[in-house]
């Protein structure tokens, strides 16, 4: 099997931050990335979309990636409040987050529209950063990773690449509560999830681990060997923290 990639880091503003708070957050993020020690992780930055074409100028020299968090399937046309893959590649984006839960939960995504969007990023020029993940109740049921893999057979498009998509684990119940699966519940899914992405001739693609990742975790999720990066919410608002979390990036 291929090496390991690059541990990925990024961050998921969500619906925060306007243009103020985006420059406090950069300016004081690329300081510490001038400043501190060189770091070994890749990052990515998924602000709000009013703060793409701001924030790709400023992060244009600090090495950081921009991503957004949502796409329209259709590359134009009548959608009003939509964005397309193509108009988010045009600001600089290299990411576009699909299918998380909140998406899914908020607006009914299911798993077939979740793999059209990537489809679409793809289509674009980008990668998707795929989001699945089980309930606290399917979690108590046992059924984890069943549900899991499922989401994944119904969200990665087919002839899914380890170069053209990355998967995001985050159990819904471990999504800004504080609250984190046990590294041994992480590595069972993990593990699932690249078996299943072997099936697929993707078995090198990024799995990166979502759900309350903080600067006092991110070591021992992040030194998992199926894990290869994290999808950090609350935690990328603070430049310390997010700071941290890429230090501890192995
Ligand atoms: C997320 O929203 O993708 C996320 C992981 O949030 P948090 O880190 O706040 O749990």
């Amino acid at each position: 099997m291929a090496e390991k990639p690059r541990t990925m880091i990024v961050g998921n503003w969500k619906m925060n931050g306007l243009s103020s708070d985006g420059k406090i957050m950069v300016r004081s993020f690329a300081e510490s990335l001038a400043t501190g020690a060189p770091v070994r992780c890749e990052i990515a930055v998924c602000p709000p979309a009013t703060l793409l074409i701001a924030l790709a100028e400023a992060l244009a020299d600090a090495g950081v990636a921009l991503g957004a968090q949502d796409c329209h399937t259709e590359a134009g046309g009548a959608h009003t409040g939509d964005l397309s893959a193509a108009m988010l590649a045009d600001t600089g984006c290299a990411y576009v987050i699909v299918g998380h839960s909140e998406r899914r939960t908020d607006h009914g995504e299911a798993d077939g529209l979740v793999r059209a969007k990537a489809e679409a990023v793809r289509a674009a020029g980008m990668v998707p950063i795929i989001c699945i993940g089980e309930t606290a109740d399917q979690r108590d049921g046992g059924r984890a990773v069943e549900i899991v893999t499922g989401q994944l057979d119904g969200s990665l498009p087919e002839g899914a690449t380890s170069d053209t998509a990355v998967i995001a684990y985050e159990p819904v119940w471990a999504i800004g509560t504080g609250r984190t699966p046990t590294t041994a519940d992480i590595a069972e899914v993990h593990a699932s999830i690249r078996a299943r992405l072997g099936d697929r001739g993707a078995g090198r693609a990024r799995v990166l681990y979502g759900g309350s990742v903080k600067p006092d975790n991110a070591k021992d999720i992040l030194s998992l060997g199926d894990v290869d990066g994290a999808l950090v919410g609350g935690a990328s608002l603070n430049a310390d923290d997010f700071w941290a979390i890429c230090r501890a990036s192995p």
